[in-house]
């Protein structure tokens, strides 16, 4: 370690919270070429298995008229949360997956969101990457929940990464909704380490509307 240069390891071997953001905040200052006295909102990111989003009439057929999703956990995103309700969806060769998860609160439209092996799996070979919510021209499948059956004609998709931030952060970065920035990762604050584009360049979510990831 050079005296001097900003390294995560400090004479005991470990760093305080403050000094992470600290360095954090400054990568991304230098990463975008602003100012050093402005402070670069910190913004998470996050991972989510598959999961579904069931509208009121898949509920009613699914678990029975007038049921409601049971809060199981919160999600990072307020007021949203993964539900102890499950259900198995069915691909086009008969090939399942069980237990995938809902997650709440209800949607206008049902959908589904899977991972590139999970529609390997299935038997699906056209999944297409969308922004959730965006679910048209979509494959569909067979839905089973405890009380009946869904054939839903669309809304399978592989999430589209995406970011998610509220108007003051959108400002900070000069981005509005859909447009795409793109991700540069590094590793315990070294972004000499492991700095690369994420292979999707990431669509910018301003408003907050899909309420989880
Ligand atoms: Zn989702």
């Amino acid at each position: 370690m050079r005296s001097g240069s900003k390294t995560l390891t400090t004479s005991a071997g470990s760093i305080d919270r403050s000094m992470v953001e600290q360095i954090v905040r400054q990568v991304a200052l230098e990463y975008l070429g602003r100012g050093k006295s402005t402070q670069a909102p910190v913004l998470t990111v996050q991972t989510s298995s598959r999961h579904m989003h069931v509208c009121r009439e898949d509920m009613d057929v699914l678990f029975g008229l007038g049921s409601e999703l049971t809060f199981d956990r919160p999600l990072f995103q307020e007021g949203n949360f993964a539900a102890k309700e499950t259900v198995t969806i069915v691909g086009p060769r008969n090939r399942l997956i069980s237990n995938l998860r809902i997650l709440g609160p209800m949607r206008k439209q049902s959908q589904i969101e899977l991972a590139f092996t999970d529609a390997i799996m299935l038997g699906f070979t056209d999944i297409p990457v969308r922004l959730s919510g965006d679910i048209a021209g979509t494959p569909g499948a067979v839905v089973i929940g405890p009380k009946g059956v869904v054939e839903l004609k669309e809304g399978l998709i592989r999430a589209a990464i995406h970011v998610h931030m509220n108007p003051d952060e959108a400002a900070y970065f000069g981005v509005a909704k859909g447009d795409r920035m793109k991700l540069p990762f590094w590793r315990r604050g070294r972004r000499d380490l492991q700095q690369r584009s994420c292979s999707d360049r990431s669509h910018v979510t301003p408003q907050r509307p899909h309420g989880h990831r």
